[in-house]
């Protein structure tokens, strides 16, 4: 039988599944919210990265966050460089880099002519942790939209980080604990800071030491950093450390920000790095007295300026503030739409 000569309709092989996007002459699903199969991922944030699934294909560093995150309850998993393609099913698979976290890729699927890409999460501007976002001509773009109001527009980092060691400098008797997720977000507020030029060792919670080994290990340079528990060991330091901790910088998960863990520290400073910092009630409830906006995901002008850059005619809008930017994209001529998919809440944001 002949090739089916006519354009495909997008909706008849990517389509919204209670567990998720379904590509079905593929059989496979990307970013499940449950247990399917065969699945392809984007990323390794939990809801994206999911353990249970019969065959996952990720790239190499995702599958090792995944194991550091899951452990052995992964099931079968197969890895693929970036731009590599894999055929699975009757779909041919590339992984491109999506500027998000290490290892973060959108999905390109290629079937009978047509190309669908499905973004994940992403971001346009540089990342010392990962590399950067490449747009990929297609017929339909699939994308997040968890900053997508005008009123989201994320200040150059440089200027965050910077605004974080000035208040280092204006108050050395305080130690700055930072609120960082940690996967991402933690290890790119360190490798800001020693782009800065911040060469003093930084402090970890301890639940933020795996995911940092895991960066170290793939190459990316975090200087000296070790965890809180630490300090004290070396007989140079006071007995509960809160010497070493003056003037001192200290990462560690969001919600520990407000809890007794961080009162340990000498009149500690809390801080959030988070691109939701931009709304105030947010870094009010997050306990943030200095919030930074520092955002793994693109704000509104990048997403517009994806949106442009793909040259898709069809926009498919997930997770987020779905009706602005469909608003927009129909405003640019594209024809957009949201699209409900399961199990989604951001993480690092
Ligand atoms: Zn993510
Ligand atoms: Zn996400």
């Amino acid at each position: 039988m002949a090739p089916d000569p006519t354009p495909t309709d997008p909706r008849s092989w990517l389509t919204t599944t209670p567990r998720g996007l379904y590509c079905a002459p593929g059989g496979f699903h990307i970013d499940p919210a449950w247990p399917v199969d065969r699945a392809v991922i984007t990323h390794g944030h939990g809801d994206h990265a999911r353990p249970g699934h019969g065959a996952a294909l990720a790239t190499r560093e995702t599958i090792e966050i995944m194991k550091v995150r899951y452990g052995a309850d992964l099931g079968a998993t197969q890895d693929a460089p970036y731009g590599a393609t894999t055929r699975i099913g009757e779909v041919d698979v590339r992984l491109v880099p999506a500027g998000h976290i290490l290892g973060s890729a959108q999905i390109v699927l290629d079937w009978r002519g047509a190309r669908i890409v499905v973004s994940g999460d992403f971001k346009r501007r540089r990342d010392p942790t990962c590399p950067p976002f490449e747009p990929v001509p297609c017929d339909v773009f699939v994308t997040e939209a968890t900053f997508a109001l005008p009123v989201f527009r994320h200040p150059p980092d440089v200027e965050e980080i910077a605004r974080l060691l000035r208040s280092v400098e204006t108050f050395p008797e305080r130690c700055h604990v930072v609120g960082v997720y940690a996967l991402g977000k933690c290890q790119r507020v360190i490798a800001l800071l020693r782009e800065a030029g911040y060469d003093r060792r930084i402090w970890l919670h301890g639940a933020l030491v795996p995911l940092c080994d895991l960066y170290r290990r793939e190459g990316v340079d975090l200087g000296d950093i070790a965890p809180v528990g630490d300090a004290g060991r070396n007989p140079a330091d006071d007995l509960f450390g809160r010497e070493t901790f003056k003037g001192g910088i200290v990462l560690c998960p969001p919600a520990t920000l407000v809890d007794r863990w961080s009162r340990r520290f000498p009149d500690p400073l809390p801080v959030a790095a988070s691109g939701w910092m931009r709304v105030r009630a947010r870094a009010r409830q997050r306990g943030a007295e200095l919030p930074l906006v520092i955002s793994d995901h693109a704000d509104w002008d990048e997403l517009v300026a994806t949106v442009r850059d793909v040259g898709a005619p069809a926009l498919w809008v997930t997770h987020g503030r779905e009706d602005a930017l469909v608003h927009q994209a129909r405003a640019m001529g594209v024809a957009a739409e949201a699209l409900r998919v399961a199990g989604r809440e951001e993480e690092g944001a």
